[in-house]
């Protein structure tokens, strides 16, 4: 059976759910120590069983954003080796914080991950994530160290490159968006090279899709496809596996997980830059505590669509106020506009007023040229503007 760390792993429930209240009890010890956020809330709240949690008060992204960058760090910043940085609420940067311990358990979480998809120290990885991607590269890096798998350790942007890569290094394993799987199979159906040519047995996709997906990229890379379920504000990848029964198993072990009014809340048990107390994750989700073939305990998690106006462009997490934001600031500002997002680029669609209304087209075509190289400049994303007629 395809288990990394069979402990934890394929623990018995009763006691996971007393490791998790001991690992819990400890956590709020070091946060209500050492985040002054924290001892505020907390309080002198004490928890008896894993069902007093409740009573705890919950984290949100916003929370993360007031405290930027260091306000929600348990330790001191010269024990911790990696700052992460991601968007948060509305663009807003945030500041992800790993121990040199924080980053061993990462790899070995990742590993997790790794072993259940047949991933061995005999096979070679490519990466084919691209700008947004790198820190679940980073990640998937760590994993390949644990269980001492070769990794090809360049992400190169251009497809056509990684095509060359898929044809030359001979990589079995593929870690990639769902996105850039597309374009490669685009790419090779065009050039008319035969998916059975490579070598690839496994595609590591950076987030779920749907089974039509799933298939569809199957067949055309010709080999089998797992899918991470993450939180970038959490471990992305790394909070669950993905097992061959396709489901997605939470690692209890280090995360409680809650549903609260229908969204994924979780608490990190042993993180310790940053633990993180009941986070929201803006995700929707639901949890099965069914027996499931593969042996793993670890309840399974089913995510569903995000519930803030986060949207992925070219999987690039962007908020819809970020692109509002470059609209704002440009010449067009003050105009009413609509943004369709697509798969790889944004469609802004502009009612120009009488001021920027003009029988010349140069004017017009120079302000679109401006705003879609400031998309580029500012998000790193490509955006199509038209200017239709005011009304
Ligand atoms: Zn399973």
């Amino acid at each position: 059976m395809n288990v990394f760390d069979r402990r934890y792993e394929l623990m018995p429930r009763a006691e996971l759910e007393q490791l998790q209240l001991e690992r819990l009890q400890a956590m709020l010890v070091r946060l209500k120590r050492n985040v002054r956020r924290h001892r505020e809330l907390i309080g002198e709240t004490r928890l008896g069983s894993l069902a007093d949690l409740s009573r705890l008060p919950l984290t949100a992204p916003e929370d993360l954003a007031q405290s930027f960058p260091y306000g929600m760090f348990a330790l001191p910043l010269r024990e911790v080796i990696r700052l992460d940085s991601i968007a948060g609420p509305g663009g807003q940067p945030l500041v992800i914080g790993h121990t040199r311990n924080d980053l061993a358990q990462w790899g070995r979480l990742v590993a997790r991950q790794l072993v259940a998809s047949g991933v061995t120290a005999n096979d070679v990885i490519q990466f084919c994530a691209g700008g947004g991607g790198l820190r679940s590269v980073s990640g998937y890096m760590l994993g390949a160290e644990v269980i001492e798998a070769s990794v090809i350790g360049d992400d190169p942007f251009h497809i056509d490159y990684q095509l060359a890569m898929l044809q030359s290094y001979r990589p079995t394993v593929l870690v990639t968006t769902p996105s850039n799987a597309n374009g490669l199979i685009h790419m090779m159906a065009q050039r008319k090279i035969d998916p059975q040519s490579l070598q690839l047995r496994s595609i590591l996709l950076s987030r779920p899709v749907d089974q039509a997906t799933r298939e569809q990229l199957q067949s055309g890379l010709f080999a089998a496809v797992r899918c991470n379920f993450g939180v970038g504000e959490i471990l992305d990848p790394g909070l669950s596996v993905e097992c061959q029964a396709g489901q997605f198993h939470a690692h209890e072990d280090q995360f409680l997980v809650e549903i609260v009014d229908g969204e994924l809340v979780v608490t990190t048990l042993c993180r310790e830059a940053m633990p993180l107390l009941r986070f929201r994750t803006r995700v929707a989700c639901e949890i099965s505590r069914e027996k499931c073939s593969c042996g793993r305990t670890g309840v399974i998690l089913k995510p569903g669509r995000r519930l803030d106006h986060r949207v992925l462009v070219h999987e690039t997490p962007l908020y819809e106020g970020q692109i509002a934001g470059v609209l704002a600031q440009s010449r067009a500002a003050g105009q009413p506009f609509e943004i369709k997002v697509h798969e790889r680029h944004v469609e802004i669609q502009i009612r120009m007023n009488s001021t920027l209304f003009t029988d010349m087209v140069w004017p017009i075509e120079n302000l679109r040229h401006e705003i879609e190289s400031e998309f580029l400049a500012r998000l790193g994303i490509a955006a199509q503007v038209r200017f239709v007629a005011p009304r």
